[in-house]
C-alpha cells in the first residue's frame, strides 16, 4: 500500500491500463513509529475501472508535514479531517 502521484486531473490508469481516473475524495493511512494518522476527505483521482487512487504530489507534500507536526505531538492514532 502506498500513495501514487498523478500530474493531469484526468489520466489514464496506471494499474489496469484500462480505466480513466476521476475526481474523488480517499482516505490516507500514515504509519510513523507508534503514530497512525488517518486523513480523511482527501482530494484524489479514483479509476473508474480498478478503484485505484492517486493523490498529487503537492497534497502528499501537505499531508507528511501535517504528518510531522502530529507525530511530534506524541500520540498514537489521529483521525484528520484533511483541508486542502
Ligand atoms: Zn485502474
Amino acid at each position: 500500500m502506498g500513495i501514487r502521484f498523478f500530474r493531469e486531473n484526468k489520466m489514464k490508469c496506471a494499474i489496469c491500463r484500462n480505466g480513466m481516473t476521476e475526481n474523488g475524495y480517499t482516505t490516507v493511512l500514515l504509519e510513523k513509529d507508534y503514530t497512525t494518522l488517518v486523513f480523511k476527505n482527501v482530494p484524489a483521482q479514483i479509476c473508474s475501472n480498478c478503484g485505484e487512487e492517486y493523490v498529487s504530489s503537492e497534497i502528499n507534500r501537505a499531508i507528511l508535514s501535517r504528518a510531522r507536526e502530529e507525530s511530534g505531538r506524541g500520540i498514537t492514532l489521529e483521525m484528520l479531517r484533511f483541508a486542502a
